[in-house]
């Protein structure tokens, strides 16, 4: 390996860019780390205390991606403010077919997990900075040109300029600085012409720890357990699709309005909404880049792919990819080579892309499928729930997507990285 100022630089410090610092901390510790994010880290940011917010934003975490996170030492924070998700519930409004997921027939504990971002971004900042992960911010990645050490990066501060060389950058900027399309990739996009809006709701029923995937003729909606980790409360997490035109008329209601309305596409399940928190809408594009490797650079997390939401699969999917990515890394440092070797980065992507098309095939056709009406279609989507439900090997093979364990697994436990359950999960464990 040639000399340079870090062995690898990743732009973009969210949830990608600071798990994968974090993996590669943990698996392979011989590389240096260099993250370089656009916004300032400030000490605020890292509380002493976690509340949780009802406004915050949050993902579903498969089954698969707590597995992970064991792995990578982080799960016995992260779940001090997880909600089980026990059991999943699929419907179609206006159609009979329906179907069940429950945690205890794959004898798992959980389903997958409901975390506020905000509170997984805390967990993995806590953990980085206690590794020689180096950082950079604030500090935006303009531009990148191969050098003899593999890499150097242009970086802008402020006003100041600066270049930094490394052996390998990965793009993890979450795919909307321009820097992908700088760097030459070509993403291709799929509009769905809808928006998503998030928001949390209160409910007069509690939850029972079920996520809710409700398709109707006006497009997905999921409605995700949300709260407390060991209380099955009265708080769910929406992630609603609506087009332009309603979603501009659903933003202009007053809550009791939007409440009212959300009570007719989703139904009675969860009884009475009685409150809406902020809501934060998003267009809906599926973004994939073919070949995301080039020599000495690879993209991941959304820069690679951007999914609908309502299947939740985005970051999950992106999760295993780090850890495929890192164990390639782990191997390249064994062997005295570069990270930005090509033929790593190529293994590393031959390796993830079967997952990646799978999972990109399961939450799109799910959309596609049951966000559309026509009568062909509709009765596709009765057979389609009716057969899940029918089908053991259908309904399995659903669940595997939905809880994440379908994909490869990469090989990166090392000795000593493996944690004790927590207090939490020991009481949890207990309960089940
Ligand atoms: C509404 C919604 C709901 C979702 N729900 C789920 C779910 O339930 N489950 C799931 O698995 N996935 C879900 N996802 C997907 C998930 O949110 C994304 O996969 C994940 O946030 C991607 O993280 P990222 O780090 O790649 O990108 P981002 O979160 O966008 O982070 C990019 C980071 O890079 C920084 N940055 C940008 N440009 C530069 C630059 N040039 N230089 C340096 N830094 C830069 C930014 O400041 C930011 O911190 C959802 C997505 C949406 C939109």
């Amino acid at each position: 390996m040639k000399h340079s100022d870090t062995d690898v630089i990743i732009a973009g410090g969210g949830l990608a860019g600071a798990t994968l610092a974090l993996a590669l901390a943990r698996v392979a510790p011989a590389l240096k780390v260099t993250v370089a994010e656009t916004f300032p880290l400030s000490a605020d940011a890292l509380p002493e205390s976690y509340q949780p917010s009802y406004d915050a934003r949050s993902t579903a975490l498969a089954w698969g991606s707590r597995l992970i996170f064991e792995e990578l030492g982080l799960w016995s924070r992260l779940s001090e403010h997880a909600t089980p998700i026990r059991q999943i519930h699929v419907s179609d409004r206006g159609h009979f077919g329906a179907t069940r997921l429950n945690a205890k027939e794959y004898e798992q504990q959980a389903l997958g997990y409901v975390v506020d971002n905000r509170w997984m971004g805390l967990c993995l900042m806590r953990e980085l900075l206690e590794t020689d992960t180096r950082w950079r911010a604030p500090a935006e990645v303009i531009d990148m040109k191969s050098s003899e050490q593999g890499v150097s990066v242009t970086l802008k501060s402020g006003d100041e300029i600066s270049n930094t060389t490394a052996q390998c950058l990965i793009v993890a900027d979450g795919g909307r600085s321009g820097l992908r399309e700088k760097l030459g990739f070509q993403p291709s996009h799929h509009n769905y012409e809808q928006n998503a809006l998030i928001a949390n709701v209160s409910t007069s029923e509690s939850h029972q720890f079920t996520a809710f995937e409700r398709f109707t003729e006006a497009g997905p909606m999921a409605m995700l357990p949300h709260g407390s980790p060991s209380h099955a409360g009265h708080q769910s997490a929406l992630v609603w699709t609506l087009s332009d035109e309603e979603l501009e008329a659903v933003l202009a209601m007053p809550d009791s309005d939007k409440c009212q309305r959300l009570q007719e596409r989703f139904g009675w399940r969860l009884g009475r909404f009685t409150r809406i928190g902020q809501c934060n809408h998003y267009p809906l594009t599926l973004t994939t880049v073919d070949e995301p490797v080039r020599p000495g650079v690879a993209l991941v997390g959304n820069a690679a792919h951007a999914l609908h939401p309502v299947a939740g699969q985005g970051f999950n999917l992106a999760l295993r990819g780090l850890m495929t990515l890192v164990e390639q890394f782990r191997l390249a440092t064994e062997q005295g080579r570069s990270p930005g070797d090509f033929q790593i980065l190529r293994r590393y992507h031959e390796l993830h892309r079967p997952d990646w098309q799978q999972t990109v095939k399961f939450s799109d056709s799910l959309i596609r499928i049951f966000g559309q009406s026509p009568a062909p279609v509709a009765a596709a989507r009765d057979a389609g729930l009716v057969g899940l439900d029918l089908l053991p090997g259908a309904k399995r093979l659903f669940a595997r997507n939905a809880m994440g364990t379908g994909g490869r697994r990469a090989v990166i436990k090392k000795p000593g990285f493996n944690e004790q359950p927590s207090h939490h999960q020991r009481e949890t464990s207990e309960h089940e």
